[in-house]
């Protein structure tokens, strides 16, 4: 219905290397499915260096930023967009703080690692770098607009 999509928003989650050599793709995208958002695109993909640039532009000058770029490139991520209502800020609250240590037990960091280098997932942090990451890691074409495509099932 068109009073509830006007609040829909999309977040880009992806599910870094490590997340993925360890098995917890399954669990993960559970969390977001259960939650009640909508999965509008999900793929696998090997990071390019170039991507990576880009994916993180406000990072390339830190000092962990190389070790960020070959931690990135050490294997497939997974690549997904979730939409629904504040998707954005909720998602953040599902991944948990950057540094591991500090994110609380219930969310995805906080239960599954202790290593702000190896913290497992990505969320986008506003709605305007979302839009900018999902044209990053997807065409077009493979992201799906429910709007045009379902009823409205649970909201
Ligand atoms: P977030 O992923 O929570 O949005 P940032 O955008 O600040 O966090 O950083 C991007 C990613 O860079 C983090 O998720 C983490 O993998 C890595 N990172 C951030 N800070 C550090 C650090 N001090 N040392 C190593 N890696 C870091
Ligand atoms: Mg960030």
């Amino acid at each position: 219905g068109s009073a509830l999509s006007m609040a829909m928003e999309r977040t880009y989650i992806m599910i870094k290397p490590d997340g993925v050599q360890r098995g917890l793709v399954g669990n993960i995208v559970s969390r977001f499915e259960t939650k009640g958002y909508k999965l509008s695109a999900m793929k696998t993909k090997m990071a390019s260096k170039e991507l990576l640039d880009q994916h993180y532009k406000d990072l390339v000058e830190k000092p962990f930023f190389p070790k960020l770029r070959e931690y990135m490139m050490s294997g497939p991520v997974v690549c997904m967009v979730w939409e629904g209502k504040e998707a954005v800020t909720t998602g953040r609250k599902m991944l948990g703080a950057t540094n591991p240590l500090a994110s609380e037990p219930g969310t995805i960091r906080g239960d599954f690692c202790i290593e702000v280098g190896r913290n497992i997932c990505h969320g986008s942090d506003s709605v305007e770098n979302a839009e900018r990451e999902i044209g990053l890691w997807f065409e077009e074409g493979e992201v799906l607009d429910w709007e045009s495509h379902s009823k409205d099932w649970i909201y």
